[in-house]
């Protein structure tokens, strides 16, 4: 376990206590997805912006908690962990700390208050033949008097459906080289020639299409400086990996616990399964990796608390590849522990493994990540 401060305590204990009570069982659970369709609920999560928890990071000139990543991760971890339908909130404080280290004093007071009051943000790099070779992105912004015309496929958005705004990396110039010549844009997500298409996939409504037909937008939308969109993505996905290491720990976590309690029941052979060995050790390896994603998670964020300015590649990218490889085999574990239950819907259990299975894609790939990890080495 990381060292919590006795605040820090009381603020898991409070999220686990808020969880509990708000989505606690499945009935609540289906009561705000559209029986699990979808991945976020807007009621619950302005409960939780009510609380001040959808401003963790947000300065509090805007209406934040001004809080730090350690309080980040316990706020993610605990809310995955208690299974809260709020899927928008990894997007929405990836995105919103882009508006807060780059877009100007109007944007940042329009976005930001909106992300402490409860709005969901999304974030906009993908196209169709732009997925890990991300900066290969094509969709372009052109420049006319007084702003901008947007023109172009982006794909796999994450709750746009539902988002306030998406933060959109563009082209502006096209130079021979991949990383020059991007943009990033704050775009309204009821911007007339902007459409929003569902993705059909495993997890319910979560992602979409994005298609800019003739989509015009302000001088005002360009967040941070025309043609250092890359340079303002990379120094952002430090956040970004440590906000999908948190809540994929949170996720394994709840497996471990739903599949502890159902190996502890179930019986056969006269006794409880958890009590062959071939469970006991396949748990004790599992409480294991969790326990040693649980510390380098929490020892990332405290690095990225004491000195803000450090970017931190290798060890947000060993977190991310960590947590989600674990949540991974764990849910995929939980199934084979839990026999034919494990894959009736009744259980939640096949809900965790749909989600973390596709973990290790979002987010950079984890075939990516070891690369970012392997050229810290020099390799
Ligand atoms: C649920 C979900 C949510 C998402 N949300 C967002 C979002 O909100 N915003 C956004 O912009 N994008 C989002 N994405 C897109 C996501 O970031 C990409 O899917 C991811 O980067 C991989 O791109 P790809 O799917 O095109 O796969 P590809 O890049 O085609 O990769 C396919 C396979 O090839 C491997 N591969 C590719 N290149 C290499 C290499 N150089 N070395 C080794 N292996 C390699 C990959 O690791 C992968 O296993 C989301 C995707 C999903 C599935």
């Amino acid at each position: 376990m990381p060292n919590l401060t006795d605040e820090q305590a009381a603020f898991a204990a409070a999220i686990a206590d808020f969880c509990k009570r708000e989505s606690g069982t499945r009935e609540q659970r289906d009561a705000l997805t559209d029986g699990g369709a979808d991945l976020h609920s807007q009621v619950l999560y302005a409960k939780m912006a009510e609380l001040g928890w959808t401003g963790i990071l947000v300065p509090e000139e805007y209406g934040g908690a001004a809080a730090g990543n350690v309080e980040m991760c316990i706020l993610l971890e605990e809310a995955m962990r208690g299974m809260a339908p709020i899927g928008g909130i990894g997007p929405t404080l990836i995105t919103a700390a882009a508006y807060q280290k780059f877009a100007d004093e109007q944007l940042k007071k329009e976005v930001l208050r909106g992300v402490a009051a409860g709005d969901s943000l999304s974030i906009s790099m993908s196209e169709p033949e732009a997925g890990s070779d991300v900066a290969n992105l094509s969709c372009r912004a052109e420049k006319v008097d007084g702003g901008w015309v947007i023109n172009g496929q982006k794909t796999w958005c994450s709750n746009a459906h539902f988002a306030r705004s998406i933060l959109l990396i563009a082209r502006t110039e096209k130079t021979g080289k991949k990383h020059e010549g991007l943009t990033q844009f704050h775009i309204p997500a009821d911007t007339p020639g902007l459409e929003i298409k569902g993705i059909d996939t495993l997890g319910g409504r979560e992602v979409n299409d994005l298609y800019f037909t003739n989509c015009e937008i302000p001088d005002s939308a360009v967040v941070g400086e025309v043609g250092n969109g890359w340079d303002q993505l990379m120094s952002g996905l430090n956040t970004e990996r440590l906000i999908l290491a948190a809540m994929q720990l949170g996720v394994a976590e709840r497996s471990f616990a739903d599949t502890l309690s159902f190996i502890t029941e179930r019986k056969q052979f006269g006794r409880p399964i958890g009590s062959f060995q071939a469970l006991r050790h396949r748990m004790a390896d599992l409480a294991t990796e969790i326990e040693c994603t649980k510390l380098l998670v929490y020892s990332v964020a405290q690095q990225a608390d004491d000195d803000p300015t450090r970017l931190l590649p290798r060890e947000a990218s060993m977190a991310k590849l960590k947590a989600t490889e674990t949540s991974k085999r764990m849910t995929i574990d939980a199934m084979q522990m839990m026999g034919g239950y494990g894959y009736a819907t009744e259980f939640d259990a096949e809900r965790l493994m749909r989600g973390a299975i596709i973990s290790t894609v979002y987010g950079g790939t984890n075939e990516i990540q070891r690369d970012i990890i392997g050229k810290t080495f020099g390799l």
